[in-house]
């Protein structure tokens, strides 16, 4: 049987930008090996999740992997907490966790300007675990870059309202908002559970910028006119661990806490990529170098083939949309032409190409519009669509999928 391939670029959906002649970054970008796999396959679109829904990574990569969010998902804590390795019981209140930038109460970035390295986020943490003082055992992890997970270990409510104001908790999952102002934790319903749940995470917040604000790394940061690290912003409450149904003989190539935590919850084995750590506050070669580790990682594990099925995720392509860097997701794009897909056109197997969800950098944020979809290796007739892009896709054979049913319509 021929192996199976799924590979998810981060975000890559976007809509037409003026700095490019009015195309998106993937007519711009020029991509002849994904020109021959959309003209030698089928070609779509991928609905993340509901139509007008900007979801997460979390709850889109969920689906993607043919797990239905509205029965599966528990929240980004948890599955960020399984992919930092943190130990937890039921009850345990996990959060995601971004260093974010706090001045005049205002959130002047919500990831302190991308620049803080994982050995800065380390010492903050340290500091954080040490001086925060709550009437509950906690522990605080910073996994990489500005990310982190928080644990408090008891029996909490994960139906609070997020801190981030970067995400708005909505029913179960969060969407992405637009708005700097720091937000309060609220109860999202009248239970004592939830009030005392929110009044703990108000706490903590409040302490954490009391340690970090004049923290030495944020001191010496600060001297080299970089953002301080000085906040700490939680989202996307959970208190049990998704039960997914396990995928045998997979093999995953991530490199993220959030994806290595979907991997390990589904049984895959990982295959985790070394990221280049940030050395210098030039985020964007940085974000090259790991784009190249990935890159190499998903081939050489494609080489071995010691497994039947392979789900890579490429993060880099998301983050030029975050910035409105249309021009660096375009070099993206054609690297991983050049270096990647140049590779898998020639290789033997059922491929799947799509995004979680389209971040266009005109917006410098998630949106609802649906992705580019290919699929190519099956014994099926070509629908002639010659490029991968969000015009072309739109008119291919496949139609329009909900993102949870790809895998059964790729025959995965
Ligand atoms: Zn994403
Ligand atoms: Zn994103």
């Amino acid at each position: 049987m021929k192996k199976r391939i799924l590979v998810v670029l981060d975000g890559i959906g976007d809509l037409p930008t003026p700095e490019l002649d009015n195309k998106t970054p993937l007519e711009y970008a020029k991509t002849p090996n994904l020109d021959y796999l959309a003209l030698h396959g089928k070609t779509g679109l991928s609905q993340p999740l509901k139509q007008k829904v900007a979801p997460e990574s979390d709850v889109a990569i969920m689906a993607l992997l043919g797990y239905d969010p509205l029965e599966y998902y528990t929240g980004r804590g948890p599955i960020e907490a399984v992919g930092a390795g943190l130990k937890f019981k039921d009850g345990d209140l996990m959060l995601r966790a971004n260093f974010g930038t706090l001045i005049d109460k205002k959130i002047a970035d919500r990831r302190a300007g991308r620049t803080l390295t994982t050995e800065e986020a380390k010492i903050l943490a340290e500091a954080i675990n040490e001086k925060v003082k709550l009437d509950y055992q906690f522990e605080f992890k910073a996994t990489s870059q500005h990310r982190g997970v928080l644990i408090i270990r008891g029996d909490f409510s994960d139906n609070i309202s997020n801190v981030d104001p970067g995400y708005k908790r909505e029913s179960y999952y969060s969407t992405t908002q637009k708005e700097m102002g720091l937000k309060k934790c609220k109860p999202l319903d009248g239970k004592n559970k939830s009030k005392l749940t929110a009044d703990i995470v108000n706490d903590f917040v409040k302490q954490t910028y009391k340690v970090l604000n004049n923290h030495p790394v944020n001191e010496e940061r600060k001297k080299r006119y970089l953002l301080p690290a000085n906040i700490l912003l939680l989202r996307d409450a959970g208190i049990t661990i998704p039960d997914l149904p396990p995928k045998k003989d997979w093999a995953a190539v991530v490199g993220m806490p959030l994806e290595i935590g979907l991997a390990k919850l589904s049984n895959m084995h990982i295959i985790k990529v070394d990221y280049p750590e940030l050395k210098t506050a030039d985020v964007y070669q940085n974000l090259y170098d790991c784009l190249y580790a990935e890159i190499e990682t998903a081939k050489k594990a494609i080489k071995q083939g010691f497994f039947n099925t392979y789900f890579i995720h490429f993060k880099e392509t998301d983050v030029p949309g975050h910035d409105n860097k249309p021009k660096d997701k375009v070099k993206m794009i054609e690297i991983l032409d050049k270096e990647f897909f140049s590779f898998i056109r020639k290789y033997e197997c059922v491929l799947v190409v799509t995004g979680d969800h389209s971040t266009p950098c005109t917006l410098k944020g998630h949106s609802s519009d649906p992705v580019p979809l290919l699929i190519y290796g099956q014994d099926m007739e070509m629908d002639n669509k010659t490029r991968f892009t969000e015009k072309e896709c739109k008119e291919g054979s496949l139609g329009k999928l909900y993102a949870k049913d790809l895998l059964i319509q790729a025959d995965f």
